[in-house]
């Protein structure tokens, strides 16, 4: 068996253990010095105030529907081409996610369609930066605007991307950043929401810590959660952002490797490319050319599973999970352009320290598994 190529995989180095190692000997794990450095660091590249720290980028999503006092009867606009936790946060609250289909050059919510969308019961826009593409982020800002929407922008894919000189974080009323394992960095668990608005920070870092006043210990001023960030988590998160622009570099380098090898191969259209000096990759999906079917995205899938090559689906499109059909009435043809984007992506295994013969291995199991493809072989018969 060829040795293991990982879907993903964090790029801890030496410095980051020693961190994580002095918070443990400390016998401070919580609640520290650490937490607000790396706060700190998130809110600077993101060129904000304050920066919140919780304990995932689901926690964060979940403080700034709360926090901006969204509940039932709310609607919230937001994509169904995400990952699960964008639709959860709304959920939480008991408001309605309404769904707008997907601009299928850059996989982000077309900023078109978002308009019509918007009811008298609408109360903010919540999208995403799809594997780390800020694409449209300037005009999701001005519709909110416009209509006097709040703007939620989950930026959990997109640590130090920019759109015209714009960080990732800064488009919003508030950005939520995470640090699960296969992001551009790491805390293990964790997220940070960023904002400008004080008072709005102070009820975050409230309502992270069960509603305890942070003007008076004492007091609890509101139903809160438990959502603290660890000491280690944060020693953790705030080493990488000393390495962040190693580390996206790193990855872009990644990026043009598979751009390379994977250029002529006619049955594989390449990621959309962000603007190439705001780019943060998070993820290296391919899309299927439209010939080609969910059979032959299974058989490929299958390939690279027996070459011992990692490999996923992204996104399953939100709008069709069980319990979501099943509370809104959503359906499959609601959104098309999201469903035929997601009947036929890939995603490769895409890290930081990826080398280029790891690329070359991908790229010839994938030239293998389509040159097989179920569609191929109908077509020559
Ligand atoms: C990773 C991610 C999140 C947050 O995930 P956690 O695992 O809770 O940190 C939220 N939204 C998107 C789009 C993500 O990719």
């Amino acid at each position: 068996m060829k040795p293991m190529i990982p879907l993903a995989r964090p790029d801890i180095g030496p410095a980051e253990i020693q961190a994580v190692e002095q918070v443990l000997r400390s016998g401070r794990l919580s609640i520290g010095p650490k937490l607000k450095a790396f706060e700190r660091a998130v809110a600077d590249r993101a060129g904000r105030k304050h920066g919140i720290g919780v304990n995932s980028g689901t926690s964060g999503l979940h403080l700034c529907v709360r926090g901006l006092g969204i509940g039932p009867g709310d609607e919230v606009i937001t994509t169904p081409f995400s990952f699960i936790a964008t639709a959860n946060c709304i959920l939480y609250e008991n408001a309605k996610p309404v769904f707008v289909d997907i601009d299928p050059d850059s996989y982000n919510m077309d900023p078109d369609r978002i308009e019509q969308a918007i009811t008298p019961d609408t109360k903010a826009i919540l999208p995403v930066e799809v594997f780390g593409n800020t694409a449209h982020f300037d005009r999701y800002a001005e519709i909110a605007q416009k209509h006097g929407l709040k703007l939620i922008e989950d930026c959990c894919e997109a640590m130090g991307a920019s759109l015209d000189g714009r960080a990732a974080g800064s488009f919003g009323d508030c950005g939520v950043f995470a640090f699960y394992p296969n992001k551009q960095i790491t805390s293990g668990e964790g997220g940070i929401v960023v904002t400008d608005d004080d008072s709005f920070a102070r009820l975050l870092r409230d309502l992270r810590s069960q509603g305890k006043s942070d003007r008076n210990a004492c007091q609890y001023e509101h139903i809160g959660f438990n959502y603290r960030m660890t000491e280690f988590s944060a020693a953790l998160g705030e080493q990488q952002m000393h390495r962040l622009d190693q580390i996206l570099q790193d990855r872009r380098q990644v990026a043009e490797w598979y751009n390379d090898a994977l250029a002529d191969i006619d049955e594989i259209r390449l990621p959309p490319r962000a603007n190439p000096q705001g780019a943060s990759w998070f993820v290296y999906v391919i899309r299927l050319a439209d010939n080609l079917t969910a059979e032959d995205r299974t058989h490929v899938l299958q390939h690279l599973h027996d070459e011992n090559i990692g490999s996923e689906l992204y996104f399953v499109p939100i709008h069709v999970q069980p319990y979501i059909t099943r509370a809104f009435g959503y359906k499959r043809g609601d959104f098309p352009l999201t469903e035929a984007l997601s009947a036929r992506t890939i995603a490769l295994p895409f890290f930081t320290s990826m080398t280029r013969q790891q690329i070359d291995r991908v790229a010839d199991a994938l030239k293998q598994a389509i040159a097989t493809c179920p569609a191929r072989k109908g077509r020559r018969a």
